[in-house]
């Protein structure tokens, strides 16, 4: 089954590509269906209904069943932003180096006890033959780290995020291992059963 990866952000379609490498499904970026300018309005108040957007909008588009994600961080010390929008944390134009130094700006004087925070990642599948859209949901727990780490690895919060477990950031743990224990990992490991099925009675 073809199987379209509705994200425009590099990031997300490296790990997307690597987890589902063995799902027995061909991938497809929105690049490879002429996909990659079409913009959809995110302006729900969840996770699951903004990867819901996504989701229909692009298997609508392209006639293909399609998998997109939702992810927001939630820092229990600031009452939970940047939230379900954390691409849009700090405001327009910011590079995601500023949005990283804002949050530790935010957190400045917190101690590390007191900077738990989690990752929340919604995965929707589509199939527009049926009309069928599944979610599920995936979360890894953590720690806001004290000053950025520059391990070079990861993308967005990951030079920030400490998970669960582990002494050093997101970014300087490797893709497998991050992808193993990650909140998009878990929801992927959810949503693998609903592809197979789908799969198996289109
Ligand atoms: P959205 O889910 O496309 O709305 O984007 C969420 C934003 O959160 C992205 O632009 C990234 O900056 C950030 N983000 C999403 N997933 C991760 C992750 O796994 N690690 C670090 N940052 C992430």
């Amino acid at each position: 089954m073809d199987l379209l990866i509705g994200t425009s952000n590099a990031g997300k379609l490296a790990e997307l590509q690597e987890l589902l490498g063995g799902a027995d499904v061909q991938l497809l970026s929105l690049k490879d269906v002429a996909l990659d300018h079409m913009d959809v309005a995110e302006d729900a108040t969840t996770l699951e209904e903004n990867a819901e957007l996504k989701v229909n909008a692009y298997s609508q588009a392209s006639g293909l069943v399609t998998l997109a994600d939702d992810t927001g961080l939630f820092v229990d010390a600031l009452d939970s932003r940047p939230g379900i929008y954390p691409a849009r944390y700090g405001g327009p134009g910011l590079t995601p180096k500023d949005r990283r130094q804002k949050l530790l700006g935010e957190l400045q004087g917190v101690p590390a006890e007191k900077r738990t925070a989690r990752f929340a990642c919604v995965i929707a599948v589509a199939n527009p033959q049926t009309g069928e859209t599944t979610s599920v949901r995936g979360v890894c727990e953590g720690q806001i780290a004290l000053e950025e780490d520059l391990g070079g690895g990861g993308f967005g919060y990951d030079p920030v995020f400490i998970p669960t477990g582990y002494d050093v950031t997101f970014s300087s743990i490797a893709l497998d291992e991050k992808n193993r224990i990650s909140h998009r990992g878990l929801a992927v490991a959810l949503i693998i059963p609903v592809l197979r099925r789908m799969a198996s009675t289109s």
